[in-house]
């Protein structure tokens, strides 16, 4: 197979080249990365695991008729997706306090909000993603107002049907970060929900223990980590055959 063009490596994923004009390649690392690359490890098989969850949720929003990148998965560790401009911008929605929320207001995690709370961060590791207010984000031309409006839009949204689909499963979506792209079709831009949404950017949390599943695991070294990832996978239903599925045996013996 020919080789592909990279076109950037991240912290958890390679963008390459796709095989036709306005595509690229998503390919998913095992690399997990906590506190803009102050923490870094291997978590294995996460890759194999997000590429498959995140898949499953891109679909399964394009079908609540969220547009996304996401065109098809091609094996375990790669998909294809459309070619966006990414907006500079992560777009974090909140349910419950946790992480920098508890910190920066000196709340306890687990207390949960009266609405869903939606923040803006400015992408950019050299100044760590400062948190950034919607005057600034215009003010500095990251986005347009109306561009503004439809993220918040399409992130409340997004928020609105992954909690209740992950609440079926037994998962409480205490927070999650999006990213948008802006995507050509001749000269007209629409937003589109780009990057990833899998247990790396999303705050999970067992519905009755409140146990976390999801990165956290990895950023305050709480052990199990690829154990939780397989756990949200076998939830959703979605665990690769040739993934480690020794939760699911163990289950189907019992
Ligand atoms: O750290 P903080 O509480 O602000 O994170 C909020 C949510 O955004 C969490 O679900 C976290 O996983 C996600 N996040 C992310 N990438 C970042 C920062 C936060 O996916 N750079």
């Amino acid at each position: 197979m020919a080789r592909r063009r990279q076109i950037y490596e991240g912290k958890a994923k390679i963008i390459f080249e796709g095989p036709e004009p306005g595509t690229v390649v998503q390919y998913f690392k095992d690399d997990a990365t906590a506190g803009n690359g102050a923490k870094s490890g291997i978590i294995t098989g996460k890759g194999v695991l997000n590429n498959r969850i995140s898949e499953y949720l891109m679909l399964r929003l394009q079908d609540m008729g969220i547009p996304t990148h996401f065109i098809r998965r091609l094996n375990m560790r790669e998909q294809l997706v459309k070619e966006v401009e990414i907006v500079p911008l992560e777009v974090v929605v909140r349910n419950v306090v946790a992480g920098s929320l508890s910190k920066r207001f000196g709340l306890p995690e687990g207390e949960r909000l009266p609405r869903a709370l939606v923040e803006y961060y400015y992408k950019n590791d050299a100044l760590n993603d400062p948190l950034v207010s919607e005057n600034h984000i215009t003010t500095f031309q990251w986005a347009h107002p109306q561009e503004l409006e439809d993220m918040e839009t399409l992130a409340l949204r997004v928020n609105d049907f992954l909690s209740g689909l992950l609440a079926g499963v037994g998962i409480t979506l205490v927070d999650f970060k999006l990213e948008f792209g802006r995507l050509w079709e001749g000269d007209e831009m629409r937003l589109v929900l780009a990057d990833e949404i899998s247990p790396d950017n999303c705050r999970l949390w067992d519905i009755r223990t409140n146990e976390k599943m999801d990165k956290d695991r990895f950023r305050r070294d709480l052990g199990r980590v690829e154990e939780a990832y397989q756990e949200v996978a076998r939830r959703l239903g979605i665990l690769p055959e040739s993934g480690k599925g020794d939760n699911m045996t163990a289950e189907n013996e019992q």
